[in-house]
């Protein structure tokens, strides 16, 4: 059996057509857009254990996106004429970004469902915020959806992550929203020993517990996500695995949506190829639309790892 728990070989994912081997390397094409992501600034109130952007109180390497931004891609959409469902808005945690809400109701405006990663703790809940929020949902009802991160289901492994007393501080937020009447489903980490069955029992007492209408049985509603560990060696995707692993490249997050970012002093934003490589310079794909409409190679161990084989492998 292949070991994989070695350090990643040096020569994978340097070149974007051909893989170590001189085999085609696999790449998707913008076949079904779906979502477009804006991160809204990586800064976020908290510091957890393992953010995936490195986010914290002090991190701005992505600055706040501003309405006026979000308005112009929101015009790129229409010109380009994308047919996407969806906007959504990830952080750091979003609501730490002034223009949030005023973000939000530009993206509803124009009739696209909404979704809004939050921790849901003080910068959701401070009062001009909660106000914003209950407007939002009483204008555009069944438009907004908030996907709080809930690490663990239980209060202990979830403060591990992120630090005592947050469980606390989002299960109260969570409460707000309920009451409140806005949509929402919680994003969580497998990375505790459990089965995913043992997961979602968990979450499901959780939710019943506080009365939140959230399915834990279902996958877009309690969506589980596992450890990246970029330490690890991973086989590279060539052309030939599609086949080998009877996958579509159209599954991939690349081919349904692209990310809005703007670096610490950059003019303007930049469009990334997915929300998963926010740092990756290779990813970016140009300030406009159409700049990113060109195909995306899968030149990186998390495109092996987490998006194609999901644990399978086809060659390396
Ligand atoms: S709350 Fe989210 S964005 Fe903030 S540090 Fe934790 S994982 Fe990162
Ligand atoms: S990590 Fe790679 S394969 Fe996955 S969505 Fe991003 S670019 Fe595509």
């Amino acid at each position: 059996m292949k070991d994989n728990t070695h350090a990643l070989d040096p020569a994978k994912f340097r070149d974007p057509v051909r893989t170590a081997k001189g085999e085609p390397r696999a790449s998707v094409a913008l076949n079904t857009p779906q979502t477009l992501w804006f991160n809204t600034g990586t800064l976020c109130n908290i510091e957890c254990a393992n953010c995936y952007i490195l986010s914290s109180p002090k991190n701005d390497a992505l600055v706040y996106i501003t309405q006026a931004e979000v308005i112009d891609y929101l015009d790129q959409l229409q010109t380009r004429q994308w047919g996407v469902r969806e906007i959504a808005f990830t952080g750091g945690e979003p609501y730490m970004n002034p223009e949030m809400n005023a973000m939000t109701r530009a993206a509803l405006e124009r009739g696209y469902d909404v979704l809004v990663l939050t921790n849901a703790m003080r910068p959701m809940m401070r009062k001009s915020v909660r106000d914003g929020l209950a407007a939002l949902h009483a204008d555009f009802p069944g438009k907004l959806t908030l996907r709080i991160s809930v690490d663990h289901h239980s209060q202990e492994m979830h403060d591990v992550e992120r630090g005592k007393g947050a469980f606390a501080k989002t299960i109260t937020g969570m409460e707000w929203l309920r009451d409140a009447g806005v949509a929402m489903a919680v994003a969580g980490r497998t990375i505790w020993g459990e089965t995913e069955e043992q997961s979602r029992a968990g979450y499901a007492a959780l939710f019943a517990r506080h009365g939140f209408a959230i399915d834990a049985m279902n996958p877009a509603q309690t969506v589980l996500f596992p450890e990246m560990d970029d330490s690890v060696d991973v086989p590279e995707i060539t052309t030939a695995c599609w086949n080998i692993l009877n996958i579509s490249p159209d599954a991939m997050m690349c081919a349904s949506s692209r990310m809005v970012v703007k670096r610490k002093g950059a003019d303007r934003p930049a469009v990334l190829a997915c929300t998963l490589l926010p740092y990756a310079p290779e990813f970016e794909l140009g300030e406009t639309l159409e700049q990113a409409e060109r195909d995306v190679s899968l030149n990186h161990p998390h495109c092996a790892k987490f998006c194609v084989l999901g644990g399978a492998s086809c060659s390396g």
